[in-house]
């Protein structure tokens, strides 16, 4: 049987008994970093357990092997450096892999950067998004980014320190400006730290102060202006609709319905513009 173990994200006091009973029982234990869960291991005075490294870059063939113990009946768990498993770091595969292979396995759930930030922010929790770490490639990281400005619920990044002012500049420049956001750092660490403010704040706020720890950014939605219904707008909005192939009488329909403009003025605009 597999089971991922969720650890603490900073505070040992925050590993379950339960977790400690598997990690004390199984006869591996999958890991990211053998230094790292170590120590943890350690610190629950079970450093005797026999490790097998399994992280981003060798997941391939170690989840091949690890299916095979697995198959041959053994108990493995697998643990990332902190946090779920799973959660912006490996395990998913596993569990396609397990699925895959009809091998049993379990979840021991554990704390979660993201939950934990987002239960501090304040923000909406029924409606969210989990991002975690955006594309880190130029390209691929922008359209990402505005991709975000359409969502309607909260939204939880993940990002290293020293890309935290860079990523806070790129939230403005996309439209994300005056919408709130809570920093919020070190969890269940002693420099635990939470701090609200716009985004357009944090652009000033870091400049001067250097981001120090591990971040998640909790983000409400980007504040979207509602359209001034000028002439301007009317009258783009009658080229546009009219290049998706709507015949007149379907533009005055759809602009009486989002302006609230009387559809036959509409109509007769959208003839006179059409044929100049
Ligand atoms: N599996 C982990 C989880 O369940 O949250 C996430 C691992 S991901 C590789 C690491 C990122 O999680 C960090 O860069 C940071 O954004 C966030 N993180 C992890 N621990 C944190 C903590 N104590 N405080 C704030 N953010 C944390």
């Amino acid at each position: 049987m597999l089971y991922l173990v969720g650890t603490p994200i900073g505070n040992m006091g925050d590993i379950s008994s339960r977790a400690v009973e598997v990690l004390s029982s199984v006869d591996y234990i999958a890991c990211e970093d053998t230094r790292v869960t170590g120590i943890l291991l350690k610190n629950l005075g079970i450093e005797d357990r026999k490790l097998i490294s399994y992280h981003e870059h060798n997941k391939a063939s170690k989840g091949q092997e690890l299916i095979a113990l697995l198959k041959q009946g053994l108990d493995v768990a697998q643990v990332s450096d902190a946090g779920m498993p799973a959660i912006s770091d490996p395990g998913e595969d596993l569990v396609k892999l397990c699925i895959e292979e009809e091998v049993e396995f379990s979840v021991v759930p554990g704390p979660v950067a993201a939950i934990t930030a987002l239960v501090l922010s304040g923000f909406s929790t029924r409606y969210y998004h989990y991002e975690g770490f955006l594309p880190n490639s130029g390209s691929e990281r922008k359209k990402r980014l505005a991709e975000l400005t359409g969502y309607n619920e909260t939204i939880v990044l993940y990002e290293a320190p020293h890309r935290l002012k860079k990523l806070v500049s790129e939230l403005q420049s996309v439209g994300f400006g005056s919408s709130r956001a809570a920093f919020c750092r070190e969890l269940t660490k002693k420099y635990e730290e939470v701090i609200r403010m716009t985004i357009d704040e944090a652009v000033s706020y870091y400049e001067k102060s250097e981001p120090r720890g591990e971040y998640v950014v909790c983000l409400e939605p980007a504040v979207k202006t509602a359209p001034v219904f000028d002439d301007e707008y009317i009258d783009s909005e009658i080229r546009r609709l009219r290049e998706q192939g709507n015949s007149v009488k379907q533009i005055a329909q759809i602009l009486s319905d989002d302006t609230g403009f009387n559809k036959k003025e509409m109509y007769s605009r959208a003839v006179n513009l059409l044929k100049s």
